[in-house]
């Protein structure tokens, strides 16, 4: 073989295959809400399951159900996009994104395990995502899962998963066994994510009180949105915001009903002594939360946009769950904004507040 072929050769041996590398490399197109979900993780969430205590929200999906049954059959149809960092590409390809935020949902049960098991849970869950980011890590990054039910442990596993595992962010649910977020045991919490700068992503697992709402799966089209309103609403209402100003909050599915019903928390500010403390009033909170695009309505699209500024909207798809936005690219670059608002939707924002170099 001529020395120039072999060199061609060696050359290409050594080049990774394309998918590993992102298409875009100077304004990345980036997803900011994916999950994984693997099954040696949950088997230790069962074998640690604590046992049943009075506040302890009843599963959303009634087992043995025809529901639990879809569920199953649609669980398992993307389970392999669960465990193979490379089983998403063609996806990632398709739908035109060159980034993934990786996440794994805490589950509620997790809430309940006493401090030490939670942390065990925790660190299981984000070593878990770090191999997985491993994979391709110039496309994924690392959102990771604490104990906040043992806000110590929280702090530790913090620090843990940002100095160790490179995570850009942590992801929490909305309640925490049967305490709101703005809860004052929060608070070391809150001030630590403050001090390190470490983005806090806020995803609901269904809802406080699902027995009224498994029948027509509205503990996901209705209840999770609500929680949403409810924990933004606990941290303005609490004072967590004005007590931790940098904070970077960020509420997936577009932030629920807060937003796009804001009129009715200023009338409640304008009227009411309750909520008379605020310095300013609900709508100019919101302004101070990131949301993502998961909405699937471009008008909705729109008014997020307009009503807490184009800066803290990021592209999201919630992939690879079946209710996740399957063009989301597409989905922003069809609403009514200007070519720059786009970019930064699709880019720069989450590129900034997550630290994605270009
Ligand atoms: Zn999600």
């Amino acid at each position: 073989m001529a020395r120039a072929a072999r060199k061609k050769t060696v050359a290409k041996k050594r080049r990774a295959p394309s998918a590993l590398k992102r298409k875009s490399s100077s304004h990345p197109v980036i997803d900011i809400h994916t999950h994984i979900r693997v099954p040696r993780v949950m088997q230790f969430m069962r074998d640690n399951k604590p046992p049943p205590q009075p506040g302890m929200p009843k599963p959303w999906v009634p087992p043995a159900s025809a529901s639990a049954d879809m569920q199953k059959r649609q669980e398992d149809a993307i389970a392999a996009k669960h465990l193979d960092p490379k089983a998403r590409f063609p996806d990632l390809d398709r739908m035109g994104i060159d980034i993934q935020m990786i996440s794994y949902n805490f589950p509620v049960d997790c809430y309940w395990m006493d401090g030490e098991t939670g942390l065990q849970a925790a660190r299981i869950i984000n070593d878990t995502i770090a191999e997985f980011a491993a994979g391709a890590p110039d496309r994924y990054y690392g959102i990771g899962s604490v104990p906040l039910q043992d806000p110590e442990r929280s702090i530790q596993e913090l620090e843990r998963m940002t100095r160790d595992l490179k995570f850009r962010g942590v992801l929490i649910s909305s309640l925490i066994r049967d305490k709101d977020l703005g809860d004052p045991m929060f608070k070391p919490f809150w001030k630590a994510a403050e001090r390190m700068g470490v983005p806090i992503f806020i995803h609901p697992q269904g809802f406080s009180q699902p027995d009224r709402l498994a029948k027509f799966f509205q503990w996901n089209s209705v209840a999770q949105p609500l929680e949403e309103a409810l924990a933004m609403q606990s941290l303005i209402y609490e004072g967590i915001m004005d007590e931790f100003p940098k904070l970077k909050v960020c509420i997936h599915h577009g932030g629920g009903y807060l937003v796009f019903y804001a009129g009715r928390a200023d009338r409640a500010y304008q009227t009411r002594p309750e909520v008379s403390h605020l310095k300013a009033s609900p709508s100019t909170y919101m302004k101070k939360f990131w949301y993502d695009t998961v909405i699937y309505n471009r008008d909705m699209l729109e008014f997020l946009a307009a009503k807490v500024g184009v800066d803290k909207v990021m592209m999201g798809t919630d992939y690879p769950v079946f209710m996740g936005e399957d063009d989301p690219v597409a989905f922003v670059n069809g609403a009514k904004l200007t070519r720059e608002d786009k970019r930064k939707i699709l880019s720069s924002n989450a590129a900034k507040l997550l630290h994605i170099p270009a």
